[in-house]
């Protein structure tokens, strides 16, 4: 289905770093359709080509009833993770939290703040997920770093965004300005690039680069991103065990065989599994 809007017209080249601007990317891998994964000096990786501004339309328009609800087994799990994504951060909110959802989607995980009686509002730039999640807060409907938001938030949530956008210093930048002092950014559902399995698998990870999820992050590229803006490090974590997609006996059995394709110097048949260190989860503070 993605691979629809992977037709040159909806594509650009990406000529540099879309985090720091610079040019001197080594090839990391061919990551397949045309397409070549760079890894930039700042620890950013990021794919050559990426949608262009009618490809970004015609993809986010209608996504949250193409990929976002589409498949009822797939939400129910999502559901579940939206818990143990909620349990994580609870930990560091005070009470009614003023809290903002950067891709909010349909807004059912900013569902989990209202219930614990935080007060939510919403950003999201797909029109139907918009309009869904405007049923239950505040949303503001297009490009983040473009809306005029009052600013004041305790929390703001980047739950799987940021692999996605074209220009990530301006969200972040965009998010530091946004927060209270003492303030959180909740980056989660975030592939980290510098896992195992991407450097495993790497075209064959599950999160690898595509022109559509341009953009990938570790640990450390993130924090130096943050601490550049004035916010430290307080949280961070990569759920796995806890997840309702692990099962690490058949996990494990699924990342030997890769090790053993690449030992032979072959790509991997398969696609990673769910495991150790794929997914990461940060949080930062304001000073
Ligand atoms: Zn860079």
């Amino acid at each position: 289905m993605e691979g629809d809007f992977f037709a040159q017209c909806y594509l650009e080249k990406v000529n540099a770093c879309p985090v720091c601007g610079g040019q001197e990317s080594q090839t990391a891998y061919a990551a397949g359709e045309g397409v070549v994964a760079q890894k930039c000096a700042c620890g950013t990786y990021y794919c050559d080509h990426r949608l262009n501004q009618a490809g970004l339309s015609a993809y986010w328009q209608d996504y949250q009833n193409r990929e976002h609800s589409a498949v009822e087994e797939e939400c129910a799990l999502r559901q579940r993770m939206y818990v143990v994504d909620y349990e994580y951060i609870a930990q560091f909110l005070k009470a009614k939290a003023k809290v903002l959802d950067v891709g909010c989607a349909d807004g059912l995980f900013l569902d989990m703040f209202a219930a614990a009686g935080h007060v939510c509002h919403g950003v999201e730039f797909g029109h139907e997920a918009a309009l869904r999640a405007a049923q239950k807060y505040p949303v503001q409907e297009g490009y983040f770093p473009d809306l005029d938001i009052t600013p004041g938030f305790d929390l703001i949530i980047f739950r799987g965004v940021l692999q996605y956008v074209h220009a990530p210093r301006d969200f972040f930048s965009k998010a530091a300005s946004l927060l209270a002092p003492g303030g959180l950014v909740y980056v989660t559902a975030q592939p980290n690039m510098e896992s195992f399995c991407h450097r495993v698998f790497r075209k064959k990870f599950r999160f690898s680069l595509t022109p559509c999820d341009c953009v990938g992050y570790t640990p450390q590229s993130l924090a130096g991103e943050f601490a550049a803006l004035g916010c430290d490090t307080v949280g961070q974590t990569f759920f796995y065990e806890e997840t309702p997609y692990a099962n690490p006996e058949r996990d494990i059995q699924a990342v030997s065989r890769a090790v053993e394709a690449k030992n032979k110097g072959q790509e991997p048949a398969e696609f990673s599994p769910p495991f150790w260190g794929n997914m990461m989860t940060m949080v930062f503070r304001k000073g």
